[in-house]
């Protein structure tokens, strides 16, 4: 078998030929797509477009620029109040980020916008835009920030404005960027005496609640690689955040919606009417606030920017549902709107205008997605799919469907695997070769590592760096300490990072890099830890996600229980390890082996301790606010021994694998 592999490599003559004679990475190859139906598309939609002067129908009469960089339109109704002379993204030109992507920074400026005589914009200080709207008594404001520092940052500005209450509060959906801030402008006591209203659609506390998952290890280190947290700021690092400059790190406060919505709610405070109306888009709580009286529309995050839209996040996330998504510019297609401002973005002044974003935006997503599944139908594979699926150009040069945020690539991957799963339909996929092995194999079909390394060197000269990197898997594979292969690998990473006008792909490219070189800088890591968010987890789902930890390798004999009970809220709860599994039961076995009573408020108290963990139990055992019914600490021990520990970021390797 060794000695077939061996017949079957090809000399590094022919690959390198190969690579210089332009054979490309799937991301630039649209112009060599060799596939029957590739040819067949390309066709058609080049002459389908070809005599339609669609950038004149985008630019120009219907949507330009205002000459502050700050809005879209005349500045018949918006004008920029006031400049800090700010701005949090990095905006100089350098050879290490893609000019594209610093163009796109240089719409961040740190600004106070205004709309007509009471709505105003806290626009550049950070990832979203607090709104204040004011009316003849008191503000409101949607979107209060993404920590309570960046709040009381925009809240200063707000403040030199209007001294006026804040009379509510509109989250415009659960997103960490656009609640977190509420603490900076209001108190608890102002809510629960009704003098604030928090407003929000239905089912966001739970949705809230959903950003603690039993994936929360993984996501929050993949994460940092989608924001490059292991390198520095800059031009070697991350330049801005995509949907804004930056995402200003900071305190993490909720408080629970007072007045919930299902669907849709008309009210009026402070004299100003509002139309609040759920379009489940980005995400199902999604709420777009509409000022009848003036035909301004507060898009919510429905529109992503001036990005294409994340149809996925490759930080990780379930799949989102695109069709739902257009569906919900539909809907606010529906106001008769005049100006539209946005979380993310700057505004938009003009009836003509808004129509054209809203519909060049919802057409692009269904393209993506009709396309996709269209192509699908013929049997086409993900690879192929990135190859076909390719906006028509009225789409890709619409100023709003820049790919800094979302791509059209990696959406049409994950609406295969939304749809369809991982597989392909080949059935070695079904049963690969084992990993290890399978990369050794490839390294001897390649003809050994000596000649994956010249390959590799000459894929980077010719710049097909992905290649590069692919075919450097497999020797890193075999010996995770083959520094030489590892630092090819983050050459190609850092030159192919510093082409990508996508952001998220920037980043990942240039954290990569740092994991393979060994330098991740682990100080600038996000937490998301936070009373406010803990308190408004239901306690079930808490002790399920501890399931999902038991080392079922060490507990295949063993039959043990523990109960909770709460005395704060009436629950009971059992832990049963069973051969391998733990069920949670939703109620106290009086046969379980060790037996607690406590208060969810104690539960929350060890959650936040972390590793400090034991000394919390300690000192709440002293107090009696932690005690056993049945069993004691050493049983406690033994129970919980059976669990693992999340592992640090530091131990968990994306790359070298
Ligand atoms: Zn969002
Ligand atoms: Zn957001």
């Amino acid at each position: 078998m060794t000695n077939l592999f061996k017949k079957m490599t090809l000399p590094l003559a022919v690959t390198s030929a190969l690579l210089a004679s332009g054979f490309t990475s799937a991301s630039t190859a649209h112009t060599h797509a060799t596939s029957r139906i590739g040819q067949e598309l390309q066709t058609s939609s080049a002459a389908q477009y070809q005599n339609i002067d669609l950038d004149a129908r985008y630019q120009g009469d219907v949507l330009f620029e205002h000459e502050s960089n700050l809005f879209w339109g005349k500045g018949e109704r918006i004008k920029v109040l006031s400049k800090t002379g700010e701005s949090l993204a990095y905006t100089q030109a350098s050879d290490h980020v893609h000019p594209t992507l610093t163009k796109h920074g240089r719409k961040m400026d740190q600004a106070i916008i205004q709309i007509d005589d009471n709505v105003y914009l806290g626009y550049g200080f950070g990832l979203d835009t607090p709104v204040m709207i004011e009316g003849d008594d008191g503000i409101i404001i949607v979107d209060p920030g993404e920590s309570v520092q960046m709040a009381e940052s925009v809240k200063a500005q707000f403040r030199q404005i209007t001294d006026k209450p804040v009379k509510a509060i509109i989250y415009s959906h659960n997103h960490i960027d656009h609640i977190s801030g509420v603490r900076a402008w209001v108190s608890d006591e102002e809510v629960e005496s009704g003098a604030v209203k928090i407003i929000a659609q239905e089912g966001l506390t739970a949705a809230v609640a959903n950003w603690s998952s039993n994936l929360g290890t993984l996501f929050g280190h993949r994460t940092s690689y989608t924001g490059a947290k292991h390198v520095d700021e800059g031009e070697h690092g991350t330049v801005n955040d995509g949907l804004g400059p930056r995402f200003m790190q900071g305190d993490i406060s909720f408080i629970e919606p007072n007045v919930v919505l299902k669907d849709r709610l008309d009210i009026t405070i402070a004299g100003v009417d509002l139309e609040i109306v759920n379009v489940p888009s980005e995400t199902k709580d999604e709420v777009v606030v509409y000022l009848p009286k003036q035909k301004i529309l507060h898009a919510a995050e429905v529109l992503q920017g001036e990005n294409f839209p994340n149809l996925h996040s490759i930080r990780g996330t379930k799949f989102r549902d695109p069709a739902m998504w257009f569906k919900g510019i539909d809907t606010m297609r529906q106001f008769d709107t005049e100006v539209m401002i946005n979380s993310h973005g700057r505004p938009v002044e003009g009836k003509e205008a808004v129509a054209n974003v809203l519909t060049a935006y919802r057409d692009a997503i269904q393209y993506t997605h009709d396309q996709t599944i269209r192509y699908m139908n013929k049997g086409l594979t993900p690879d192929e799919l990135v190859e076909v699926v390719k906006l028509p150009s009225h789409l890709a040069q619409h100023p709003w469907l820049g790919e800094h945020y979302g791509t059209v690539a990696h959406a049409v991957r994950q609406i295969y695997v939304g749809y369809n799963g991982f597989f392909e339909a080949d059935p070695w996929q079904l049963e690969p070769m084992a990993y290890e092995q399978r990369a050794k194999a490839f390294v001897e079909i390649m003809g050994g590592r000596s000649n994956i390394m010249s390959t590799a060197k000459a894929a980077i000269k010719a710049e097909n760096y992905t290649f590069a990197a692919e075919i450097l898997s497999y020797p890193i594979t075999i010996d995770k300490d083959d520094m030489e292969a590892r630092q090819l690998k983050a050459t190609a990473y850092k030159a192919w990072a510093a082409d990508q006008v996508n952001i998220n792909w920037r980043n990942w490219g240039l954290n990569a890099a740092a994991e393979l070189e060994g330098t991740r800088d682990f100080s600038q890591l996000i937490s998301f830890a936070s009373v406010d968010v803990l308190t408004a987890l239901p306690s079930h789902q808490i002790l399920d996600m501890m399931t999902a930890t038991l080392i079922a390798e060490q507990t295949l004999d063993v039959e043990m229980a523990l109960s909770y009970s709460f005395v704060d809220t009436q629950e009971s709860f059992t832990i049963e390890i069973r051969n391998g599994i733990a069920q949670l039961h939703e109620t106290a076995l009086t046969e379980a082996d060790v037996q607690i009573k406590t208060s969810r408020a104690v539960l929350n108290q060890i959650l936040i301790a972390g590793p400090n963990a034991q000394q919390v139990i300690a000192s709440n055992l002293q107090s009696g606010d932690f005690a056993f019914a049945k069993g004691g600490i050493q049983e406690f021990g033994k129970f919980m021994s059976f669990f693992d520990k999340p592992m640090s970021p530091e131990e968990i390797m994306l790359i070298v694998r």
